[in-house]
């Protein structure tokens, strides 16, 4: 059985506020950053356009005095691009993602956006450039609608609309008595785990942010929805730069650069067909987790690097 911790999760004492799955970060993180502003005296700015083109330079970071978790680390991901990041639970996939977020200070190195490095602007500025989807689909009492337009509060209905339909929401919602005016309840227990999940992409897909973050792990997701999820957050990924956590085959295939963590490290980056000529850890990984690719390719089943 897996064990499923977002990288949200995680965080030491926020874990409730945060495991919110939301996608506009800006305001989830208003209470976050109240917290954090004493000590945030940044005055630089991001430029308005971010194109979503990050870079590691000599990234080191622990979180405690004792040992370092990440060293050293240096990558590049371009605008537009998926960098998938797979390894075994404990490797620093979520680490990784958080310190994009600046949920954490770098102990050495640089990570920069667009150029600008991201501890000379104010945090609340940064994170209204990323969208997270993760894995705890979060959605608030109130309407399909309401819930969607959380990523952009100023869209119009038509907007919200477009958002549901590149995300296959669209068409679950038009099967509903109330369509999008159907209030979701506390639990959320009128539509499906899979269809909470799109909501939250939907949202994520309307706030339309220049960096993404997802954590595709599947456990809340039942398999009937599971191939729209994959096909949803693809959608989403679309011209848009994106850290996947990735667990699924088809999205670790497709990226454009695989990062191969293993105890903070990244061990190989590259291509699915460059690493696999390799015949290193991805190489290895890929033969245990996924048997060849073959075979449980087409299956429904959550394909996890995490055992
Ligand atoms: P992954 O996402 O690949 O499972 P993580 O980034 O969550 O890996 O964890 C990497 C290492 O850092 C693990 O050893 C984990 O126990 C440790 N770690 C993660 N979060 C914290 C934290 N908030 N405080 C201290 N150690 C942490």
């Amino acid at each position: 059985s897996r064990e499923f911790t977002s990288p949200i999760g995680q965080l030491a004492g926020m874990a409730n506020m945060l495991q919110s799955g939301v996608a506009s970060a800006e305001r989830t993180f208003e209470l976050l950053d109240a917290e954090e502003q004493s000590e945030d005296d940044t005055t630089g700015a991001l430029p308005a356009h971010t194109d979503g083109h990050v870079e590691f330079e000599h990234v080191t970071f622990s979180y405690n005095e004792e040992t370092s978790l990440i060293e050293d680390l240096s990558f590049e991901a371009e605008p537009g691009h998926t960098v998938a990041i797979v390894g075994p639970t404990g490797a620093g996939k979520s680490t990784l993602v958080n310190l994009v977020m600046r949920f954490y200070e770098l102990q050495g190195g640089r990570i920069l956006l667009d150029g600008t490095d991201i501890t000379t602007v104010p945090r609340q500025e940064l994170r209204s450039k990323v969208g997270m989807v993760l894995q705890d689909a979060w959605l608030f009492e109130g309407t399909i609608r309401d819930n969607i337009r959380y990523g952009r509060l100023d869209a119009t209905d038509e907007e919200v609309i477009a958002a549901a339909q590149a995300t296959f929401v669209d068409r679950f919602v038009r099967q509903l008595p109330d369509g999008y005016d159907t209030i979701l309840d506390d639990a959320g227990s009128n539509v499906s785990a899979g269809e909470k999940q799109l909501i939250t992409i939907a949202r994520a897909f309307l706030a339309s942010p220049s960096l993404l973050i997802l954590d595709e792990a599947t456990s809340s997701v039942d398999t009937r929805t599971e191939l729209l999820v994959q096909q949803a957050m693809a959608a989403l990924r679309t011209d848009r730069t994106s850290f996947v956590i990735a667990h699924r085959l088809s999205t670790i295939r497709d990226a454009n650069t695989i990062l191969v963590m293993e105890s903070g490290r990244i061990v190989e980056q590259g291509s699915h067909e460059s690493l696999l000529k390799q015949r290193g850890a991805y190489y290895n990984l890929y033969m245990s987790q996924f048997s060849g690719g073959h075979e449980l390719e087409e299956s429904s089943d959550p394909l996890a690097f995490d055992a």
